[in-house]
């Protein structure tokens, strides 16, 4: 199966000019889906990951299961105001404008070894605020795993000296 053929483009979407890449078609499809986390999966089986820290909201839908099958603890990454107990705050440009990432202050301890968990990499800025998030509450960003990689935006660059895969890339 080509994971790749099964995302869909659309074009103008949230503005002109953005090609938004659009995974709703491959949630929708259970083989593709099944497949895509599989593939997530196993590069961390044996990572001894102790918390998967995903990005709203594209990132939960993925990193929920990944906490689930590594039996290891979930951590929300959310817009300001969403989460309700003490927060943590990083700022950071987006490929369209640009936004805050919070995570509960008791949501990682020092020491644990964290995944990252998004849908899709950009310009790199949402993930790096997610990885300093990570390791201003004391935590060792273990990976940053994505479904798509924009590769001609080298958001890669950004987030060099961590260990960042992708299962499609563009
Ligand atoms: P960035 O910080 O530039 O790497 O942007 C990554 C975040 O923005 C991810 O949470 C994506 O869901 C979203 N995003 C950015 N560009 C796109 C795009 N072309 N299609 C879909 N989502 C995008």
């Amino acid at each position: 199966m080509n994971l790749e053929t099964i995302i869909r483009d659309v074009p103008d979407f949230p503005k002109k000019g953005i090609v938004f890449k659009d995974i709703t078609t491959l949630l929708q499809d259970g083989e593709a889906f099944r497949l895509a986390l599989n593939l997530m999966l196993k590069k961390y089986l044996d990572a001894r990951i102790d918390k998967v820290l995903a990005i709203e909201a594209r990132g939960f839908i993925f990193g929920g299961v990944l906490a689930y099958k590594l039996g290891c603890g979930f951590v929300p990454a959310r817009k300001p105001g969403k989460l309700p107990f003490h927060c943590v705050r990083e700022d950071y440009t987006l490929e369209y404008g640009s936004n805050s990432l919070e995570v509960h202050e008791d949501g990682i301890r020092r020491g644990e070894k964290v995944l990252i968990v998004d849908d899709l990499l950009a310009t790199g800025g949402t993930a790096l605020a997610a990885a300093r998030l990570a390791e201003k509450l004391g935590g060792e960003v273990a990976g940053i795993e994505f479904l798509i990689e924009l590769a001609f935006l080298h958001g890669r660059e950004k987030l060099a000296g961590y260990k960042v895969n992708s299962l499609i890339s563009y």
